[in-house]
């Protein structure tokens, strides 16, 4: 967490007074540590006690970050094999996995998430993600077109697929570690250099990560690693003129100003924004697995996820059933110590995104949603807010509308299929969709009528590196992973021999 306005002058580095958690907490630029002038604090969610200060980059450090993975790529990695890089890949991969713990623990500590939420899917998947690119890495192919020749004369077409140059990887505090390993994979694995830039509520993991780079002998500048304020340090990368590719994930608002720039320089760029993903349960649903699930997409990470189904759209049939077994699920949840085996739900990222949660939940009261489980805070310092579920929500509300981006859910009834349809697409957002249905027809033609870029029938978040990522609408443009996320970081050249 991320104490807000706190990036004060300070003393280069380790000042005095400042925790040792054991993680390096300056700038990793050109295969170097080094401190800066100012740092930021770093709050453990779970207490608010200070965890730690980390180097803020200014204009001048994300400078040497973008020229550092310019000469990188002007350099050997650019003219690295494929196999070359694949081993790269496998290294940072083996490294993740040899430090699976100490990398979940650190995300539990920053992120105020449970430890064993992290041990069992930001780690491993960040892991596989590498493993994946590794195997595209010497495996990028073009084609051979044929034509019908040049004024009469015969020709021989093919393309390649090249880097792009210098990517910009803009990480949101969530899933930090899973989402870098997402931008750094694909992005080594095409022959890129990369500058990251952590948020400043969660920059440990990512820090931890750099560490695990240079470790694994990846080259000077290929990767960057550089803590900072989004206004400062990554507005300052966005812009850079040595930029050719930003990849970002966060917010639509931040989202939507990086767009600008990038539309002006010309820069490649996707955006993962939020997202407002409907959960629908049809009439012949397992009721049983669909709450399960449900519970799952709103509580998992304190519902601080992007693809969290925070839209329940239950078929009348079940309403009064589903709504009762989720405030059940809620109630059952533990909510506590992030590091206690028995916690479920941890603390929130912040004071200020607390309040933010909480000011959602007096505007769902006020628009007269039902509370069925939660809307308050449990006892004790840190961050935390109960599980909560609000039923009989206006299509229209607030709560049904925007991100709120913690484990708040909003039941909505529908009649029929046409208006659970209607319903899970009246939204600007659409990310992810979730169907509960046994009717193998139904799940097919839902499937295709939803606007999401991910649907999900029978479960929720069945994330793999092997399949693209990205919304549609105001959840992003373009997408990650598997063979998207190749061509993401590559652009398509064709060569035309006259013969
Ligand atoms: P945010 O937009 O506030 O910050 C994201 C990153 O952008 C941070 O590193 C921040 O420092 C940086 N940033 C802020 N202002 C900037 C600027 N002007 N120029 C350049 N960089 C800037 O988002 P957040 O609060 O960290 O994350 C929450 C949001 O992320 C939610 O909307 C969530 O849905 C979204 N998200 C999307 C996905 C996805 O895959 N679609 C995944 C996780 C999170």
């Amino acid at each position: 967490g991320l104490r807000s306005g706190s990036a004060a002058p300070d003393v280069a580095g380790a000042s005095a007074g400042t925790p040792d958690i054991g993680v390096s907490t300056g700038l990793f630029i050109d295969g170097r540590w080094r401190s800066g002038s100012r740092t930021f604090d770093v709050l453990n969610p779970a207490d608010g006690s200070l965890l730690t200060r980390v180097t803020a980059a200014d204009e001048s450090d994300v400078d040497d970050a973008v020229r550092s993975a310019r000469r990188a790529f002007d350099g050997e990695w650019g003219q690295a094999a494929g196999t070359a890089r694949a081993a790269v890949l496998h290294r940072i991969a083996d490294l993740i996995e040899r430090d699976a713990d100490r990398l979940a623990r650190l995300e539990a500590l920053d992120i105020g998430k449970p430890v064993g939420q992290p041990a069992m899917l930001d780690v491993p998947n960040a892991a596989a993600t590498f493993r994946h690119f590794a195997g595209w890495a010497d495996k990028i192919t073009g084609s051979a077109i044929p034509t019908d020749g040049y004024f009469g004369r015969p020709t021989h077409s093919y393309t390649v697929r090249e880097p792009i140059g210098v990517v910009a990887a803009i990480i949101p505090w969530n899933t930090p570690l899973m989402i870098a390993a997402w931008k750094l994979a694909p992005a080594l694995a095409t022959g890129n250099t990369v500058v990251v830039k952590p948020a400043e509520d969660a920059p440990l993991s990512i820090l931890a990560l750099a560490e695990l780079v240079q470790e694994a002998g990846v080259p000077a500048g290929v990767v960057n690693v550089i803590p900072g304020l989004g206004e400062e340090a990554g507005a300052a990368l966005v812009r850079h003129p040595e930029v050719d590719k930003i990849s970002f994930t966060g917010s639509p608002e931040v989202g939507r100003q990086i767009g600008r720039v990038a539309a002006e320089s010309f820069k490649r760029v996707t955006l993962e924004l939020g997202g407002k993903s409907p959960q629908i349960v049809l009439a012949d649903a397992d009721v049983e697995a669909a709450v399960q699930g449900i519970a799952l997409g709103l509580f998992f990470n304190q519902g601080e996820v992007c693809a969290a189904g925070t839209r329940v759209l239950v078929h009348r049939s079940l309403y009064d059933q589903v709504v009762e077994a989720l405030a059940g699920a809620a109630n059952g949840q533990v909510v506590g110590d992030p590091f206690d085996p028995q916690t479920t739900m941890g603390a929130l990222v912040s004071q200020e995104h607390l309040d933010r949660v909480l000011s959602y939940v007096d505007r769902a009261k006020d628009e007269g949603a039902r509370l069925v489980a939660g809307g308050g805070r449990p006892r004790g310092e840190g961050y935390f807010i109960q599980p909560t579920v609000f039923a009989d929500v206006a299509r229209d509300a607030t709560i049904a509308r925007e991100e709120i981006f913690g484990p708040v859910g909003a039941v909505i009834p529908f009649d029929d299929v046409e208006e659970a349809i209607e319903i899970a697409n009246e939204t600007e957002y659409g990310l992810a969709a979730t169907i509960w249905t046994r009717d193998v027809s139904l799940a097919h033609t839902l499937a295709h009528e939803v606007r999401a870029g991910a649907v999900w029938v029978n479960g929720w978040a069945a994330i793999n590196p092997a399949l693209p990522w990205g919304g549609v609408k105001t959840s992003g443009v373009g997408r990650e992973l598997g063979w998207s996320g190749i061509l993401a970081n590559t652009e398509e050249k064709v060569v035309t021999i006259v013969l």
